[in-house]
């Protein structure tokens, strides 16, 4: 897979891009990040990319010019098929969402600053926006690789095994299980002894017992199209599923 960044500060990517799962990723060539700055593409002088706000007030908004065509300068690497606007008013981002991106052969990413960008950009050029979350960042290159990292994970072969993707958090639609690691004993507290004995049956339903208790604890709303066991593994932990709100009562 391709993702291309259009970002004004590339710099703040290298960092992130090098370690770990996403840097073994980039280095097998499982997966190429470009990078592609827009004030390469002013022709001013003083490399503008942003004015004021037509209509008048605070802040800038960013130039259509210099991100159309750093963008047109990917034609021939990037189908410019999936154009995604990193912003506060796209769709929230979660795993279905890496899933689907993951499946793509190329996206570009665009990471704005300042007060967005012209609205035409989004008209022209944009075929999603997408959002982290419910709250504003001051420019979209966190952003930008959060999705890079999640979308990485769901790519075959970058995660060394698929079982540890399987067993993430939000990947069957819960909350992860409890994790433990050597020693057995700490300060008192005991690993649980069915992840002692080497029972993989046994180990995997107490897997899933515990993603549910901890799914049901926490995020209730995520409890949706639950097997016939998780259902029976929800009577052993005597939890209440959450019922239905009732129409018109
Ligand atoms: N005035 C804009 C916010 C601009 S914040 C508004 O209210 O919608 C500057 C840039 O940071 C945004 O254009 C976007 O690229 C990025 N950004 C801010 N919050 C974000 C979020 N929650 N998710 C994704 N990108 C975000």
């Amino acid at each position: 897979m391709r993702i291309d960044v259009l970002t004004l500060f590339p710099e703040a990517f290298m960092p992130m891009l090098r370690i770990g799962v996403l840097g073994r990723a980039l280095e097998e060539g499982l997966l190429t990040v470009s990078l592609t700055n827009p004030r390469d593409f002013t022709h001013d002088r003083r490399r503008t990319v942003d004015d004021t706000p037509y209509g008048g007030g605070a802040g800038m908004v960013m130039r259509c010019e210099p991100l159309t065509e750093a963008a047109d300068s990917l034609i021939g690497v990037n189908s410019l098929e999936h154009v995604v606007l990193l912003s506060p008013r796209g769709r929230v981002f979660n795993q279905q969402v890496a899933r689907e991106l993951a499946g793509l052969r190329d996206i570009v990413l665009i990471c704005a600053r300042y007060e967005g960008v012209d609205e035409r950009v989004s008209q022209q050029l944009v075929t999603d926006e997408i959002s982290i979350g419910d709250y504003v960042l001051s420019g979209g290159e966190s952003a930008a690789l959060v999705l890079i990292e999640a979308i990485s994970r769901m790519l075959p072969g970058v995660v060394g095994s698929w079982e540890s993707v399987e067993t993430d958090s939000f990947f069957h639609g819960l909350l992860g299980p409890p994790q433990y690691t050597r020693p057995p004993q700490f300060k008192g507290d005991n690993v649980p002894q069915v992840l002692l004995e080497g029972n993989h049956a046994a180990i995997r339903r107490w897997r899933r017992k515990e993603a549910l208790r901890v799914t049901h604890a926490r995020r209730p709303d995520l409890l949706q199209q639950l097997s016939e066991e998780d259902l029976e593994l929800l009577a052993e932990l005597g939890a209440e599923l959450p019922t239905p709100e009732k129409e018109n009562e």
